[in-house]
C-alpha cells in the first residue's frame, strides 16, 4: 500500500509540475492550469462563503470534499502537492529519538481548526484569508515567486559557463531551447515581495524539524477542514488479534494519529498513508471499509476556548477590514487583470494563488502581487505594473487560469475590448512634449487597430530661433484600453512619458456583465 500510495503522491506531483510548467501563453493543454487550484476544497468553501455565490468553477473541490466523508483526509496522503513535499523534505530533518510508547505532543493540534474557523469567519464577513493558507495556493505562489525564477537564473548561470566551452557549446545550447519548448521561462520572471513568499514557505519546510508533517498536523486549515468532515469515515484502520503492542506503528505515524494503546486511530488525523499496515511487523493492522466501530475511532478533538478565541479574532478582524479603516479600498492607482469582478466582489474571490501571476509572466508580464496598493486586504492580489510589463492584446489567460472566477473568462475578441485603464501622457517627461524631438515608439507599440496613440505634427519654435516640425502623441480616450505598452516601452529612464490610470476602468459584476466604474454607483463597495 505504501508502494502505491507513493506512486500516487509522485504521478500528482509530477502532474502538478506539469501543469505549473505548461501555464504559458499560449496555453494548449488539455486540462486547465489551475486544476489543483481548483480541487482545493478550502478555496472552494472560502470563495462560496465569500461571494455567497454558487461558483462554478470549483466543482472539483466541492467534490473532493464530498468524497471526504466517507474516505477522510486522503487528499492529504495520496493527492495534495505540498503534502508531498513535505514527506520529501522531513526526510532532511534530524529529530530526537523517541522509544516505543514516548508519543509526541498533540497540543499544537487543535491550532489548524483555529485557524479554519478564523478563515471560515472572515470569508463569512466577505474578507478572504483563505489563500494566504491554503495549502495548494501557498505551494503555486511559492512556485510562481521563488522557484520558476530561481530555476531560470541557474539554468541561465550554467547555459552560459557550458555554452563557453567549445565542445559543449552545441549540446548545451539545443538542451536549453528544448526546455523552453516545454515551458522553461526565456527571461527570468521577477515576482514582487517574493522574499516573504520564500521566508514563509521556508518556515513550513523547517517546521519539520519538530515532527513529521509539522504543518500538516497543526497548522494546515484544509486539513483540519478535511479530517473535520471526515471524522465518522466508513475507511478503517483495524488492528487484529496478532498485535504484539510493540507500537512501531504509533512512533512511524508521521500524522500521530494513533491513540496509546495502538488500537484507536483519530480519523480526523490520520491522512490514509497506510505507512502503519506496511511497518507492522506481525502484519496486523488492515484498513477496512464499513461503518465505524466507536472503539476503534476518535474524532476531532478540539480545544473550545481556542476555537472560540479564533472566531472572535477572526470575526474582529473580518470586521475590521470590511467596514475598510484599514484600507480595503485605500487606492485604485493599480490596474486589475482584464476581466477583474468588480473591487469587492474581487478581493471575495482572489485567493491570492497568483496563478495569473504565473502565466501573464510568459506573456506581457504585468501582473504583480500587490503589496499595501490595494489596501490590506488586497494584499498579494494580481495588480497590473505596467512599468514591468504589459497586457499582451492577444492574451486571455488570466482569466481563464483563475480558479475562483474572480478574472471573468473572456474570449479573446472579448478581452480585447475590455478597458482596464487609459493612457495619459506626462508632457513633463514624454520626448516629443519636452524636448520637442520625434518619437514614435508608444504609438508603434499601440495595439488597437484604429491606434489609441495618434500623432499631430506642428511646428515648434526651439529657444535657437530655428523651427521644428514635431509630431506630438496624443490618447484617444475612447479607443484606449489601458493595455500599457506604451508605458513599458517608453525610452524615458525610469518615469516614463506616459502612465496608465484606472480612469474608464471596466470590471464585471459575478453575473457577467460588464460595467464602468463611474456608470455604477455601487461600485466597487
Ligand atoms: S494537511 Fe494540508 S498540506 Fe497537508 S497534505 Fe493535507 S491538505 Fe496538504
Ligand atoms: S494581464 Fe493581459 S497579458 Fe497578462 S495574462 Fe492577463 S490577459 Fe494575458
Ligand atoms: S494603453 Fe497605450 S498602447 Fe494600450 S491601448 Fe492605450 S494608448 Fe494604446
Amino acid at each position: 500500500m505504501r508502494t502505491a500510495r507513493r506512486v500516487s503522491q509522485l504521478l500528482f506531483f509530477l502532474l502538478f509540475l506539469y501543469l505549473f510548467f505548461e501555464a504559458v501563453y499560449p496555453y494548449e493543454v488539455a486540462l486547465p492550469a489551475d486544476l489543483f487550484l481548483r480541487a482545493s476544497p478550502l478555496a472552494a468553501v472560502a470563495s462560496i462563503l465569500a461571494s455567497r455565490a454558487f461558483v462554478s468553477t470549483v466543482v472539483l473541490g466541492l467534490v473532493i470534499l464530498a468524497l471526504s466523508i466517507p474516505l477522510g483526509r486522503f487528499f492529504c496522503g495520496w493527492i495534495c502537492p505540498l503534502g508531498t513535499v513535505l514527506d520529501a523534505t522531513d526526510r532532511w530533518f534530524k529529530r530526537p529519538r523517541r522509544k516505543v510508547g514516548q508519543r509526541e505532543s498533540t497540543r499544537l493540534r487543535s491550532w489548524k481548526y483555529a485557524l479554519l474557523v478564523a478563515i471560515l469567519a472572515g470569508s463569512f464577513l466577505s474578507v478572504q484569508f483563505a489563500g494566504y493558507f491554503d495549502p495548494i495556493s501557498v505551494i503555486t505562489r511559492a512556485f510562481t515567486a521563488v522557484l520558476l525564477p530561481l530555476l531560470t537564473k541557474v539554468a541561465d548561470t550554467f547555459v552560459s559557463l557550458l555554452g563557453r566551452v567549445s565542445f559543449l557549446e552545441n549540446i548545451t545550447f539545443s538542451a536549453y531551447n528544448r526546455l523552453q519548448e516545454v515551458g522553461f521561462p526565456t527571461q527570468q520572471p521577477l515576482v514582487r515581495g517574493s522574499f516573504l513568499i520564500l521566508v514563509l514557505f521556508l518556515v513550513i519546510l523547517v517546521l519539520g524539524k519538530w515532527s513529521r508533517r509539522f504543518w500538516c498536523r497543526n497548522l494546515c486549515p484544509l486539513g483540519a477542514l478535511l479530517g473535520f468532515v471526515g471524522q465518522h469515515r466508513l475507511t478503517h484502520r483495524t488492528v487484529s488479534t496478532a498485535c504484539t503492542d510493540c507500537g512501531v506503528c504509533q512512533l512511524m505515524c508521521r500524522m500521530n494519529a494513533i491513540e496509546d494503546g495502538y488500537r484507536i486511530t483519530r480519523t480526523s488525523e490520520c491522512i490514509e498513508c497506510m505507512q502503519c499496515v506496511d511497518i507492522c511487523p506481525e502484519g496486523a493492522i488492515s484498513y477496512r471499509l464499513g461503518l465505524p466501530a466507536s472503539s476503534s475511532h476518535k474524532g476531532v478533538d478540539l480545544d473550545r476556548r481556542r476555537v472560540l478565541g479564533s472566531l472572535a479574532g477572526g470575526t474582529l478582524a473580518a470586521a475590521a477590514l470590511s467596514v475598510g479603516f484599514v484600507g480595503r479600498e485605500s487606492s485604485s492607482s493599480k490596474l486589475r487583470p482584464p476581466g477583474a469582478l468588480v473591487e469587492s466582489e474581487f478581493l471575495d474571490r482572489c485567493v491570492r494563488c497568483l496563478e495569473c501571476v504565473r502565466i501573464c509572466s510568459s506573456t506581457g508580464a504585468c501582473l504583480q502581487p500587490a503589496l499595501l496598493e490595494r489596501g490590506v486586504a488586497g494584499f498579494w492580489t494580481p495588480v497590473a505594473d505596467m512599468r514591468h510589463g504589459y497586457c499582451e492584446y492577444n492574451c486571455n489567460l488570466c482569466g481563464q487560469v483563475c480558479p475562483t472566477g474572480a478574472i471573468t473568462r473572456l474570449s479573446v475578441e472579448d478581452k480585447q475590448k475590455v478597458v482596464m485603464g487609459t493612457a495619459y501622457f506626462d508632457r513633463s517627461r514624454c520626448i516629443p512634449w519636452y524636448r520637442n524631438e520625434d518619437c514614435l515608439v508608444c504609438e508603434e507599440h499601440c495595439p488597437i487597430p484604429e491606434k489609441a496613440i495618434r500623432l499631430e505634427q506642428r511646428p515648434v519654435q526651439l529657444p535657437s530661433g530655428e523651427t521644428r516640425l514635431v509630431k506630438f502623441p496624443y490618447v484617444v480616450e475612447d479607443l484606449c484600453i489601458g493595455c500599457g505598452i506604451c508605458v513599458t516601452k517608453c525610452p524615458v529612464e525610469g518615469q516614463p512619458g506616459i502612465f496608465v490610470t484606472t480612469a474608464r476602468e471596466e470590471r464585471f459584476t459575478a453575473r457577467g456583465e460588464k460595467v464602468r466604474k463611474e456608470e455604477v454607483p455601487a461600485y466597487g463597495r
